[in-house]
């Protein structure tokens, strides 16, 4: 599978649920998430996004990750038509402990 990792948060750029084939995008206040068991392993979605926050689950330490996105994506509503991004998208792309100062 693929999973959505921390430089998401306080971006959400939504380029990447667009171009799923299987429209397995999840979306909460300022993070995406994908079904790790919807997920065909297609690839397609990890150039489009503008954080470079889609990773696959055969990188290291992706474990955690693979969670992280199946618990929310049972939680929150699939997302399949893009939008714009949060309003400090671009300002916040990169920055680190993104997770705990703006998880939300
Ligand atoms: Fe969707 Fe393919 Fe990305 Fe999986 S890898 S989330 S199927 S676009």
């Amino acid at each position: 599978t693929y999973v959505v990792t921390e430089n998401c948060v306080a971006c959400k750029y939504t380029d990447c649920v667009e171009v799923c084939p299987v429209d397995c995008f999840y979306e909460g206040e300022n993070f995406l998430v994908i079904h790790p068991d919807e997920c065909i392993d297609c690839g397609v979605c990890e150039p489009e996004c503008p954080a470079d926050a889609i990773r696959p689950d055969t990188e290291p330490d992706m474990e955690k990750w693979v969670e992280f996105n199946r618990k929310y994506s049972e939680l929150w509503p699939v997302i399949i038509t893009k939008k714009d991004q949060l309003p400090e998208a671009e300002e916040r792309d990169g920055e680190t402990g993104k997770m705990e100062k703006y998880f939300s």
